[in-house]
């Protein structure tokens, strides 16, 4: 089955962008997922075909329409009845790498791209649509947050990536950030790689790395150390640990 995407946009010229480059793109060019991205503006009703208006109460800059978005999400749910719809919104929930793997298992996803103001608030009330968010900072657009959800999702898709097992280690995937990585030069100006990942030993390999994980983890988003509970084969993300 393919992975179908629909970016409802006013932008639809900038997709599939980087997602048309390396690992994304020969996907994309394999038909391990589809690419749909739809101009928003063609569900305006008006003669001017206007899909944003001044905010009710006044203020600056303009609200995305809700009856022209809803279209929009009609016809995008029409296409792809199961797939579920998400706004991109700095009020939305943060995107976590456990809901980009559900997003992978499942028929694909239809993405609303925000722009100006964001979107009048009745749309979240009508229609079936979840809220995410990249990140705690603002974006001009919701496009280049609907390339980071879609870029996170393919790459989980299967036989995208080259060594299938890659994912399941990565930071995140156990709720930590992953141990540090070397390759050759074995000494690069003066600094050499650690002995223990020269010593052939793959118990002390492991033992090392997972160590480092967590104590990384601890130093640097002790946010995910505290939820990670010092349990390491915890796995929030629902990767399979291979222990
Ligand atoms: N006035 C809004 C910001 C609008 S930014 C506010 O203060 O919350 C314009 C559009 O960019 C948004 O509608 C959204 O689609 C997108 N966007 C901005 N920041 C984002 C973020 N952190 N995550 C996801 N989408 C974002």
């Amino acid at each position: 089955m393919t992975f179908a995407a629909q970016i409802l946009t006013l932008y639809p010229e900038m997709f599939p962008g980087p997602l048309g480059h390396s690992i994304a793109g020969r996907a994309l060019a394999e038909g391990r997922w589809s690419l749909d991205a739809i101009q928003i503006r063609d569900f305006a009703t008006d003669k001017h075909r206007s899909v944003d208006d001044t905010p009710a109460g006044g203020g600056a800059g303009m609200v995305l329409r809700a009856d022209v978005l809803a279209s929009a999400v009609d016809h995008a749910l029409e296409r792809s009845p199961n797939a579920p719809v998400i706004a991109m919104t700095p009020r939305g929930a943060p995107l976590t790498q456990a809901r980009v793997r559900q997003l992978a298992d499942g028929p694909g996803v239809t993405i609303l791209c925000g722009r100006f103001e964001g979107f009048d608030e009745r749309l979240f009330d009508a229609r079936p649509i979840e809220e995410i968010s990249i990140g705690d900072y603002v974006l001009s657009g919701g496009e280049t947050g609907a390339l980071v959800l879609l870029d996170a999702c393919v790459r989980l898709l299967p036989d995208v990536m080259g060594a299938s097992s890659s994912g399941d280690e990565e930071s995140f995937e156990n709720g930590l950030l992953e141990y540090p990585h070397y390759t050759r030069p074995q000494i690069w100006e003066g600094r050499a790689i650690p002995e223990v990942l020269r010593s052939g030993d793959h118990a002390k390999i492991r033992a090392w790395r997972d160590s480092q994980a967590a104590e990384i983890t601890r130093l640097r988003r002790p946010d995910l150390w505290e939820r990670h509970g010092g349990t390491p084969d915890l796995s929030p993300s629902g990767a399979r640990r291979k222990r």
